[in-house]
């Protein structure tokens, strides 16, 4: 295993280091954002090891940046227990662990070894139909925002294939115990969709089954 590990207080870094290399884990150590930037493009690392707090680019900036090049390596944050904030963020940002300051190096190498197990996570998941591609994380359709629901009814559309999805399957999914919601909400949000598969000029189209419900067919 090797893994990209950046912190600025050198003696604790050495520390950590000294006792990672012990257990058979390979340690590229930066102080620096600018470099660790660099470094986190190599696709040799198993994880890296952020740390929050550093002089010139915060650790968040670094993982944001990171995730943003659709770089997917496992990252652990490391903070002072207060700065919980921090710690949310850094989850939202797309880290997958996170370990409070001071923490000891066998809990780090207990959480590096959980991450190693597992395939790298946060790979993006599009849902493909004809020429249009959905993000269902970020609720995009070739690009365009869709709103919450508009999300979930082209999501279901699209699993669907060439099938079709009754309505009464949509309401009760869509809308589930919500109450008052009235059959003519599907139609309104089909329309609303359809007109943002227009904005985006895809030849997939959603066709009305009379008495039934609702399917994708490409142009
Ligand atoms: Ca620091």
């Amino acid at each position: 295993m090797r893994i990209l590990y950046v912190e600025d207080e050198k003696l604790l870094a050495d520390a950590v280091t000294h006792l990672l290399k012990k257990q058979g884990i390979a340690v590229d150590w930066t102080d620096d954002g600018e470099e660790a930037l660099k470094l986190a493009k190599k696709p040799v690392y198993d994880a890296i090891v952020l740390d929050i707090m550093l002089p010139k680019m915060s650790g968040l900036e670094i993982l944001e940046i990171i995730r943003k090049q659709s770089i997917n390596t496992p990252v652990i944050m490391l903070s002072a227990l207060s700065e919980i904030e921090d710690k949310v963020k850094g989850l939202e940002l797309g880290a997958d662990d996170y370990l409070a300051k001071p923490f000891k190096t066998s809990e780090l190498i207990a959480r590096l070894n959980a991450l190693s197990r597992r395939p790298p996570i946060r790979e993006r998941k599009i849902l493909k139909f004809a020429d249009i591609e959905f993000d269902p994380e970020d609720r995009t359709v070739n690009g365009v925002t869709l709103t919450e629901k508009e999300s979930e009814i082209l999501k279901m559309l699209i699993e669907a294939g060439d099938k079709t999805v009754q309505k009464d399957y949509i309401l009760g999914h869509v809308w589930g115990a919500e109450m008052l919601a009235e059959d003519n909400y599907v139609e309104v949000y089909m329309s609303y969709l359809r007109k943002k598969l227009k904005s985006v000029s895809s030849k997939v189209s959603i066709k009305t089954i009379r008495g039934l419900g609702y399917k994708l067919v490409k142009k």
